[in-house]
């Protein structure tokens, strides 16, 4: 019987990516649902060459006939009727979380690419699946990594793991040079294509900070045994160090393909290649993040330990200014310093679903404020 996929987010980059998967998988794969934010295009598009999904448009409220589920509300619905094994998460923002709770409570397994279900909820998502006795397979391409090494080495004597990072389009910028940065600037990432939130997290290291909440909450450590370390290629997706000092990598060419096809056929290996890595000319190179230049991943570290409302609040605050800078509202510079002035507030609650997401609205108006404020 072929594996039936859900697709949130199908015409995004994770979605063509997971496309390109299904493609390639036809014969074990049935996809069982697509959504899309406002692309009906695209869905309808798409609906032709897989006409066994049902079509949900999450950010509108009418569309053609083809479609039958409207708005977030229409997405939820559609999760919980689609009848899905695997849910492939690949929505942006907070927008992914009460999906990633949908397909859990649908009985889905979550292959997850929306780091902000475990950044906004991690706790709760957890126990969710242990309760319905889900696994949840981490899409990101360096949670892809860890989970792969940890199933392949144990996590006996675990000593740290050690997320990678490009470094995005402003690694080596100082201070000055970044005050002047534009949203095309900053869009334009050398390693990975992705869409525009993304990109603009890669170039702050907000998406990094995610990274590592996320990390800390699948991988179940303390923010202390988390590494950052840029690796300016994106070869080395992440790596895990042992008591002993013995240091596992996991090594490809920058190709979400590869996670995706991992989480979908898990437990099992997929058959199909990707462009397997060369060695002949490859330069590697690692460095320590600077931190004082980019303060949003230290900001992370410091979310991660005052507990989980505050990194809801780092996400959303981060959310707001983003969009902001591509707004041209606020200079690039500007958004650690929405951040960090949210984050100085006090913030408590965050167990259950209703309040994490008062607490994320709460944070946003906060964020919106300290905008105005500039
Ligand atoms: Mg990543």
């Amino acid at each position: 019987m072929k594996k039936r996929v859900a697709l949130f987010g199908a015409t995004g980059s994770i979605g063509k990516s997971t496309l390109d998967v299904i493609r390639q998988g036809k014969d074990v794969f049935e996809l069982v649902l697509l959504s899309s934010h406002t692309n009906t295009e695209g869905l309808l598009t798409l609906a032709a060459e897989f006409p066994t999904a049902i079509l949900a448009l999450s950010g509108r409220t009418q569309g053609p006939e083809a479609i039958p589920y409207f708005g977030s509300q229409g997405l939820l619905t559609a999760i919980a009727a689609c009848g899905g094994d695997i849910a492939v998460n690949g929505i942006a923002g907070a927008a992914g979380l009460q999906p990633s709770i949908a397909a859990l409570n649908a009985g889905m397994d979550l292959a997850l690419a929306n780091k902000e279900t475990m950044v906004m909820a991690g706790p709760l998502v957890l126990a969710l699946a242990q309760e319905k006795k889900r696994r949840i397979l981490p899409v990101d391409s360096e949670h892809a990594a860890i989970f792969n090494l940890l199933e392949a080495h144990g996590r006996d004597q675990l000593d740290a793991i050690l997320l990678t990072a490009s470094g995005g389009p402003f690694r080596n910028y100082s201070p000055e040079q970044l005050s002047a940065v534009s949203p095309q600037d900053a869009l334009a990432h050398p390693t990975w294509s992705m869409g525009p939130k993304i990109s603009i997290d890669s170039s702050t290291l907000a998406n990094k900070g995610l990274e590592v909440i996320e990390a800390a909450r699948l991988f179940a450590l303390p923010p202390e045994n988390i590494t950052v370390v840029v690796h300016p290629q994106s070869i080395v997706h992440s790596m895990i160090r042992f008591t002993d000092g013995t240091i596992y990598a996991q090594l490809s060419y920058p190709d979400m393909r590869l996670p995706i096809q991992e989480a979908l056929s898990y437990p099992a290996r997929g058959s199909w290649s990707w462009n397997a890595l060369h060695f002949d000319d490859l330069n590697l190179e690692f460095k320590k993040p600077d931190t004082a230049t980019f303060p949003m991943l230290p900001l992370a570290y410091e979310a991660l330990r005052s507990g989980p409302p505050y990194t809801v609040a780092y996400n959303a605050a981060n959310e707001i200014a983003v969009t902001a800078f591509l707004e041209q509202r606020i200079p690039f510079l500007a958004i650690p310093r929405v951040v960090a002035h949210v984050l100085d507030r006090p913030w408590t609650g965050a167990l259950q679903l209703e309040s994490i997401l008062a607490l994320d609205s709460e944070a946003r108006s906060a964020a919106a404020a300290c905008i105005k404020a500039i």
